[in-house]
């Protein structure tokens, strides 16, 4: 069983995700923690990350290992946990650059691929391009939506106590480059069910799914 959720930031992707996988003994991978663990590694190494051709000669230096288990899903840079310093405004600010060369989603695609092919009972894949380019024989395709008022709310409630107008222009800001990007943008797949999470609880969201995936 492999379902892709994919869909704009601050959807509910990850806590859907993970609570589907759980609920469904599934493993969990979430694909934007990848393309923010290449990106810090950029950012640590000195490499310039507006430059693509510097990118592009890098992108296949870091060795990125994700832990799929949906209760405690971890990412390891070099051997180091990167759980942590992916989280940072810095690497927020920087991923859609970095996520836009066709190196860097060549390298971190095939990841993708292999760890969906090695789960055991199946997978929950979370990200922008998992319906359209990653897995698009996955066996349910899930396309997150919200207005952009409640998706910034809760970013910023994650982000404890920021400010709700300056997370939602950030956020909109990096929809749009990761929308516009040449190489596999985020979209909806043409199979994939929309959910709008605008007025849903997460609860709500998460039964939405299970329902689909048992149908
Ligand atoms: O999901 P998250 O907000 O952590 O993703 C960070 C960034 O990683 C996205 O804004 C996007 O630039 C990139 N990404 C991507 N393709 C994916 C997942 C994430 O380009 N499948």
């Amino acid at each position: 069983m492999i379902v892709a959720i994919d869909g704009p930031s601050g959807t509910g992707k990850s806590s859907t995700s993970k609570a589907v996988a759980a609920k469904l003994g599934l493993s969990y991978l979430d694909t934007g923690a990848q393309y923010r663990a290449i990106t810090w590694w950029m950012l640590t190494n000195g490499i310039d990350v507006d430059d693509a051709a510097a990118v592009a000669d890098a992108a296949g230096k870091p060795v990125i290992v994700s832990g799929t288990d949906p209760s405690h899903p971890t990412i390891t840079v070099d051997g180091v946990d990167a759980s942590g310093p992916i989280r940072t405004q810095e690497v927020t600010a920087k991923v859609s650059a970095v996520s836009a060369v066709p190196e860097v989603r060549a390298r971190i695609t095939g990841l993708q691929r292999s760890i969906a092919a090695a789960a055991p009972h199946g997978i929950v894949v979370e990200g922008r391009d998992i319906g359209t380019t990653v897995l698009p024989d996955a066996d349910l395709k899930i396309f997150l939506t919200a207005s952009p008022e409640a998706r910034a709310a809760r970013r910023a409630g994650e982000l404890k106590g920021a400010d709700v107008s300056a997370t939602r222009d950030a956020l909109i800001k990096r929809d749009t480059a990761d929308s516009t990007r040449k190489t596999s943008p985020l979209a909806k797949a043409e199979d994939a069910v929309e959910v709008d999470t605008t007025e849903l609880t997460l609860q709500q969201v998460v039964e939405c799914v299970v329902t689909l995936v048992e149908e």
